[in-house]
């Protein structure tokens, strides 16, 4: 790529990303709407006048505030449509109000302060990573709010790789696809997602560390576990009570300790309890259980069931009733069957001088989802790093990087 449009690039990712995280665009669990945040719709109108103004088609903020863009194949390009997708809002986990960006010119590799918050440090022992960008450019907010680089980051290297289409006419990409979704902190980014907008593979713009590309995360699954007891006065309960709360919590205590999030990393899997409601009569277990193997998940299905019946027969006139929810699936079982989309991914990463990391994700993606709604989807790095927290930052050189990929990855799918 040449110095102008590396140049043209970085400028154009980094004065959009500082304009689009002033707007507060954080979801909300609570609020039952859909999109779940009023600053959404703000974030959505906005980048649908950009779309407008650098002349994409088919340019629509629709009813549940999913941006939608097209921009036709450069002359002669032969290839199938891509989209490219970032989400518009940020993480419920920390304030989004009035982000106030603090660019650190330079960047020394010592400790960072925050103005907005004398408590609060980031530190190369709690994000190792820093180390790597000594003498760059980092942002971060002033600490207060989150930065909300997760995932405004993806949002303006794409709109950043969409001008470079524009302003260098030369530069070859296939029909491209634009999608901007809401809600995905909450789970719910592809709820209403237009299906047919979608070209025939994608790539989400929302991952971590500068070079990163995911193209695996976990198999999850939610469960509920009713536990159904039997209450009488406790003076008079010898040989009668059932107490479902209390045989809840001994369930609970008989899960395998190894195997919560709280003991693995990597590749390993875990039961994950998130709630525990109730009193003697009923009591209810929600848990989650995540694994990168799907036989993995069954196995510590059946040892829930197992483990269900012996307490039954041990505490006679208990019952508990368990029922499990699909909630995603592991996108690597799609995705393999169509390698082409991630190794042009990994093209891209290298030929833009920057080391490829395959991680698999400890969670999930709107990607995942996309996988199984038909359209093959991996997950490519934004350079945010310790998102959904106050000390969340970003180097300008991924940004640059980030959409530099965009670009060279779109060449890649001329079909020859
Ligand atoms: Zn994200």
């Amino acid at each position: 790529m040449n110095e102008e449009i590396s140049i043209f690039l970085r400028k154009q990712a980094k004065e959009r990303f500082l304009r689009y995280v002033r707007i507060n665009t954080q979801s909300d669990p609570e609020s039952g709407m859909h999109p779940s945040s009023e600053g959404q719709w703000v974030l959505g109108r906005l980048l649908r006048e950009e779309l407008l103004e650098l002349g994409l088609m088919d340019v629509e903020l629709d009813a549940h505030c999913y941006g939608y863009a097209s921009l036709p194949p450069s002359t002669g390009f032969v290839g199938p449509a891509i989209t490219f997708c970032s989400h518009l809002d940020t993480s419920p986990s920390a304030s989004g109000a009035d982000v106030t960006p603090m660019v650190i010119e330079d960047y020394d590799g010592g400790d960072i302060q925050f103005p907005g918050s004398g408590k609060i440090r980031l530190t190369a022992a709690e994000s190792p990573e820093l180390l790597q960008f000594i003498g760059e450019t980092l942002i971060v907010s002033d600490g207060r709010t989150l930065l909300g680089a997760d995932d405004k980051a993806g949002i303006a290297e794409i709109m950043a790789a969409l001008c470079a289409f524009k302003a260098f006419p030369t530069l070859p990409h296939p029909e491209l696809r634009i999608v901007f979704t809401p809600d995905e902190e909450i789970g719910a980014g592809t709820d209403f997602i237009q299906m047919k907008r979608m070209g025939e593979f994608a790539y989400t713009m929302d991952g971590g560390m500068m070079g990163e590309i995911e193209q695996e995360c976990f198999d999850a699954w939610g469960l509920n576990l009713i536990f159904n007891g039997h209450n009488i006065h406790p003076g008079y309960a010898k040989n009668k009570m059932i107490n479902a709360a209390a045989l809840a919590a001994r369930f609970i205590a008989a899960l395998p300790e190894w195997e919560s999030p709280e003991h693995t990393e990597d590749r390993e899997g875990f039961y994950h309890v998130t709630q525990i409601t109730g009193d003697e009569t009923l009591a209810t277990v929600k848990l989650i259980i995540r694994d990168f193997d799907r036989a993995e998940n069954n196995r510590r299905m059946d040892y829930l069931k197992q483990l269900s019946r012996i307490f039954e027969q041990r505490y006679v006139g208990l019952e508990i009733n368990i029922s499990a929810r699909d909630q995603y699936q592991n996108m690597k079982e799609v995705l393999r069957r169509y390698p082409e989309v991630v190794d042009k991914a990994k093209t891209a990463i290298k030929t833009s001088d920057v080391d490829v990391r395959e991680n698999p994700i400890r969670g999930g993606t709107d990607g995942a989802r996309l996988c199984f709604m038909g359209v093959p989807t991996p997950n490519i790095f934004t350079g945010a790093m310790m998102v959904h927290s106050k000390t969340e930052w970003i180097p300008v050189v991924a940004l640059e990087k980030a959409a530099e990929v965009v670009v060279r990855l779109c060449g890649l799918w001329r079909k020859v």
